[in-house]
């Protein structure tokens, strides 16, 4: 379609970032470009309407850039999830495995409750790891999963098969 050959032109691809052998995807140049970066956003605002999401969860930190903005065309209200240590206030942690080591994210306990539905956006699926650790906050909050809505999913990586479990019928949408 129109809007993935548009997205996927301002995705920029960097060989051997961060290390050797890896080929990331910059998306930058997508952000820079208000019609690319407006007509993801209105994208993932459809996503988090026809999910009935009612928050927008955000992983840091491109999911920060990304989530703010759908939830407020969405009319939602937006929640970051951050990495340890940066919340102020009583919060729920959840850690997860790396490929060397292990990260462990957090989200403040008193921003969802049993009658939400949230909508997890993040920019690129990778291994699902970070994604999978954030379902599992939510749900540990005692909050619904809407789905996972992402700009662009690695496939040859697997995320998606590894989330099947967490995400339990829940869509995930990449764009
Ligand atoms: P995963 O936990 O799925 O392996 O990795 C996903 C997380 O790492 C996301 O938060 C995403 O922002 C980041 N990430 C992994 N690979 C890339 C990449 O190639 N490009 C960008 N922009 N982010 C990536």
């Amino acid at each position: 379609t129109g809007i993935e050959e548009l997205l996927l032109s301002r995705i920029r691809d960097v060989a051997d970032y961060p290390e050797p052998g890896v080929m990331f995807k910059d998306i930058t140049p997508l952000l820079a470009d208000p019609a690319a970066f407006t007509a993801l956003t209105d994208a993932l605002a459809e996503v988090a309407a026809s999910t009935g999401a009612t928050k927008v969860v955000g992983l840091e930190a491109r999911g920060f850039i990304l989530g703010a903005p759908v939830a407020v065309r969405a009319g939602l209200g937006f929640i970051p999830v951050r990495k340890a240590g940066k919340l102020p206030g009583a919060t729920l942690s959840q850690a997860y495995d790396l490929e060397y080591g292990s990260a462990e994210i957090e989200v403040h306990a008193e921003d969802l409750t049993g009658d939400d539905r949230v909508l997890v956006v993040d920019d690129v699926l990778a291994t699902g790891g970070t994604a999978e650790a954030s379902i599992q906050l939510i749900r540990r909050a005692g909050a619904q999963v809407a789905g996972l809505a992402v700009l662009m999913e690695l496939g040859f990586l697997g995320g998606r098969a590894r989330l099947e479990p967490a995400l339990a019928g829940a869509p995930l949408e990449a764009l």
